[in-house]
C-alpha cells in the first residue's frame, strides 16, 4: 500500500536560516544521495525529506538555488500541506517575509507554524516575545493568523525537537487529497538520469498515476508513457494526489519537456490562452490595479505574461476584490479553482492572487454585464448544481465529461448534480435520454436548449411564410443560421424530429404539420393543367409549357407534393398517368420479356420524344435494364 507523503514548504526573508534549519532538521548529506544515487535509480526530487516523532516521512521543499528571487518560492509552494514560516530572532519581520506571507495567504495555505531562527544570538526572553507580538500583529488576517510559534537554533539544536512534534501535530489531520481521477502534475523540475532518461518532478494533484499509463504534457501536447515512479526516494508502482512525485517519462526527450508544463492523463484537459478569474488584491500594494494593464501570473509552475481585464470596474483599490479575465500570451494548463499569483513586471511587486473560476471562457466578456457577473459568483462559491450548470452554460452544447471536467467536481458530486439537474429539465441530453458522468453524451443547458429551439422553429416558421409553396428550410441555409458545426446541427435536428417537431427530408427541414398552401388563383391554373393533360395523358405539355401555364414556383410545389413526376428535362406526367405507365410496360415486359422503344410508344399512342425519357428514367430508377435495344425487367 503506498500512502501519500505530507509535503511543506519553507518561506522567510533571505538569510534568515532556512536552508541551515532544513540541513538541520533533514541531517541530508549530498555524499549520502551520492552513494544512494550510485546503487540505484535515485530521483532528487529537488527537496529534503526528514521523519517525524511519529515514524511518518514528510518532503520539504526549499526553495532552490536563487532565493532571493521569489518567483522561485512560487514554482515550488503549490500543493504543500503547510509552510514553515522562517523568520530570525535577531532581524524580525522583513520585507521578503510580509511577501512571502501574503503569497501563502493568497494561495490558502491553512497550515504553518513560525519558526523564530538564531534563537542563540538573542540572550533576551523580552525581546523574543517583543518580536513574537510583533509577528502577530503581521499574521492577523491571514491563513497563518492562528499558527504556533516555535523558538529553535540550528546551531546549537535548541527547540528542533518541539518544531518536530508541533510539525506532527499540524500535519496530523491534513487527510487525503481528492481523487477526481484525472491526475495532473505542474513540473517543477526536468532532467534527465543516465539509463532511465527523462524524469519530471512536481506536486500530483487531482488523481493517481502508475506506471504504464499513458501521459499527455500541456500546453505543448506531447504524449509520452510512465516507466517509473518515486514518491521520494522510493520506486512506486503508483503516486497518489498531493505526494511529490518524480516521474521517468519515455517517449519524451529533457528538450520537449519545460518546467511550467503539465502531465496530465490524456484527453481529460486542454491548455488555455484566456482564463476568468477571481482577483484580491494585497492591502499593501503601492497603487491601484487598473483594466487593461500587463501582469505576470503565476499558477501551479508556469508563468506568464497577461493582459488583465477588469469585469465590473476600472479599477481594483488595495484589499479590494474583483472579478476579470486574463488574456496569456502563451497557453497555460489551469483548471477551476486553482490559485494563482499575480505581480507587476516592473517595478516588481506582488499585486494579489485569485481564483480561476473558468479556465476555458469561450469569448471576452462583456465588462458591466449583469449575467456575467452572476456567472462568476456562481463559478466562485456555487452549489455542485450551480456549478456544473455555468459550465454548461459557458461551453454550449458538449459531451458532458468536458463539462464535469471543466467544473472540477469530483465524480460523485458530479453525478449528482446531473441527477438533480436533468430531471428538473435544467441541463438537457441532445441524444438520447440517460445521463452518465463519465459518457460522451452531449447534453446543454436547459435555458439554452429552449432557446436554440425557439430560434430553430423561428427560423423554419419565417420560411415557410416566405416561401409557402416550399417543403421547408435548405438544410444548409438553416445549419449556416444557426452558426454551429455540423455535429451540433446534426443533434439539434435529431432531437427535433424524435419529438415530432419538425420533419427532415434529404435536403430540407419543415416544421411539423407545414403543408403546401395554394391561393384561389393557383388552385384554378391547377385545374386547367390537370384538364389539358388529362386530354392527352401520354402527351401532356411539355415542361416549359407546364411552368408557363402555372409559374415556376406552383410548378416545383407540384413536384415536391409528387403530383407530376418529372422524367427528363423536358417531359412530366401526371402521378396517376405514370403510375399506369410503369405498370402497363412491366406488365407487357413479364408477358413478352423484353419490349422495344417502339413497343412501348405504340402501348401509349405516344411518340419517341416522351417514350424515350420514360424508358431512360425507369432504367435509372432500377425498374428495368437496358439489353440492345430491349428493356427487361431487373431482377
Ligand atoms: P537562508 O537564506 O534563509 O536559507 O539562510 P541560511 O540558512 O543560508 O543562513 C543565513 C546565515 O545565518 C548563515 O550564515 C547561517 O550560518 C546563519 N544561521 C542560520 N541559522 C542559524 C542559527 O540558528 N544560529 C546562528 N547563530 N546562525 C544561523
Amino acid at each position: 500500500m503506498v500512502n501519500r507523503m505530507r509535503v511543506i514548504g519553507t518561506a522567510g526573508h533571505v538569510d534568515h536560516g532556512k536552508s541551515t534549519l532544513i540541513a538541520a532538521l533533514t541531517g541530508t548529506h549530498p555524499d549520502r544521495l551520492k552513494e544512494e544515487r550510485e546503487r540505484e535509480m535515485t530521483i532528487d526530487l529537488g527537496f529534503g525529506w526528514l521523519i517525524l516523532p511519529g515514524g511518518e516521512e514528510i518532503g520539504i521543499v526549499d526553495v532552490p538555488g536563487h532565493r532571493d528571487f521569489i518567483e522561485n518560492m512560487l514554482s515550488g509552494i503549490g500543493g504543500i500541506d503547510a509552510a514553515l514560516l522562517i523568520i530570525a530572532a535577531d532581524e524580525g519581520v522583513m520585507p521578503q517575509t510580509r511577501e512571502h506571507l501574503a503569497i501563502l495567504d493568497l494561495l490558502q495555505i491553512e497550515r504553518g507554524i513560525v519558526v523564530l531562527t538564531k534563537t542563540d544570538l538573542i540572550q533576551d526572553d523580552d525581546w523574543l516575545d517583543l518580536i513574537e507580538s510583533d509577528i502577530k500583529t503581521v499574521l492577523k488576517g491571514t491563513t497563518l493568523q492562528d499558527a504556533p510559534f516555535v523558538r529553535v537554533s540550528a546551531k546549537t539544536g535548541q527547540g528542533l525537537e518541539v518544531l518536530l512534534s508541533r510539525l506532527d501535530e499540524i500535519l496530523r489531520d491534513t487527510g487525503t487529497r481528492p481523487d477526481l481521477g484525472r491526475p495532473r502534475l505542474p513540473i517543477d523540475r526536468v532532467f534527465s538520469i543516465a539509463g532511465y532518461g527523462t524524469v519530471v518532478t512536481g506536486t500530483l494533484s487531482d488523481g493517481r498515476m502508475s506506471v504504464g499509463d499513458e501521459v499527455e504534457i500541456l500546453p505543448s501536447g506531447k504524449k509520452g508513457r510512465i516507466r517509473g515512479l518515486q514518491t521520494h526516494k522510493k520506486k512506486e508502482e503508483s503516486a497518489l494526489p498531493g505526494s511529490r512525485t518524480a516521474v521517468n517519462i519515455s517517449g519524451l526527450s529533457v528538450e520537449e519537456i519545460s518546467r511550467g508544463e503539465s502531465v496530465v492523463t490524456p484527453g481529460h484537459y486542454l491548455s488555455t490562452r484566456r482564463i476568468d478569474v477571481f482577483i484580491r488584491l494585497l492591502p499593501a500594494v503601492s497603487s491601484p490595479l487598473k483594466h487593461g494593464i500587463e501582469v505576470k501570473v503565476f499558477a501551479g509552475t508556469s508563468e506568464t505574461v497577461a493582459l488583465l481585464r477588469l469585469i465590473g470596474t476600472e479599477a481594483l483599490d488595495p484589499g479590494e476584490k474583483g472579478w476579470g479575465q486574463l488574456e496569456l500570451r502563451e497557453p497555460v494548463m489551469v483548471v477551476r479553482g486553482d490559485r494563482f499569483i499575480l505581480r507587476r513586471p516592473s517595478p516588481s511587486e506582488t499585486l494579489g492572487g485569485g481564483i480561476v473560476l473558468d479556465p476555458q471562457p469561450n469569448a471576452r466578456h462583456k465588462r458591466f454585464a449583469e449575467t456575467v457577473i452572476k456567472q462568476f459568483e456562481a463559478m466562485l462559491e456555487g452549489s455542485p448544481n450551480d456549478v456544473l450548470l455555468q459550465a454548461s452554460l459557458a461551453m454550449g452544447p458538449s459531451p458532458v465529461r468536458d463539462i464535469i471536467t471543466r467544473s472540477r467536481l469530483d465524480d460523485i458530486a458530479a453525478s449528482q448534480a446531473l441527477v438533480e439537474l436533468s430531471s428538473e429539465g435544467r441541463l438537457v441530453p441532445l441524444e438520447g435520454t440517460e445521463l452518465t458522468f463519465d459518457s460522451d453524451t452531449f447534453v446543454m443547458a436547459g435555458s439554452a436548449w429552449a432557446s436554440q429551439e425557439l430560434k430553430i422553429k423561428g427560423i423554419l416558421q419565417e420560411y415557410h411564410s416566405q416561401f409557402p409553396l416550399r417543403r421547408g428550410t435548405p438544410r444548409e441555409e438553416l445549419k449556416s443560421r444557426l452558426q454551429v458545426n455540423a455535429k451540433i446541427f446534426n443533434l439539434f435536428i435529431k432531437k427535433l424530429a424524435s419529438q415530432n417537431q419538425i420533419v427532415e427530408g434529404g435536403t430540407w427541414i419543415s416544421l411539423a404539420g407545414h403543408k403546401i398552401k395554394f391561393d384561389d388563383k393557383q388552385k384554378v391554373s391547377i385545374i386547367k393543367l390537370i384538364d389539358l393533360c388529362a386530354a392527352n395523358p401520354f402527351s401532356p405539355p411539355i415542361v416549359k409549357e407546364m411552368q408557363a401555364f402555372v409559374g415556376d414556383e406552383v410548378y416545383t410545389a407540384l413536384l415536391d407534393q409528387g403530383e407530376l413526376i418529372q422524367v427528363s428535362p423536358e417531359v412530366a406526367f401526371r402521378k396517376n398517368d405514370f403510375a399506369i405507365i410503369e405498370e402497363k410496360i412491366s406488365r407487357h415486359i413479364e408477358i413478352n420479356g423484353k419490349i422495344s422503344v417502339a413497343e412501348a410508344r405504340d402501348l401509349f399512342k405516344t411518340s419517341r420524344k416522351y417514350i424515350l425519357p420514360v424508358m431512360e428514367f425507369l432504367d435509372a430508377s432500377g425498374v428495368t435494364v437496358r439489353d440492345r435495344d430491349f428493356r427487361r425487367l431487373k431482377k
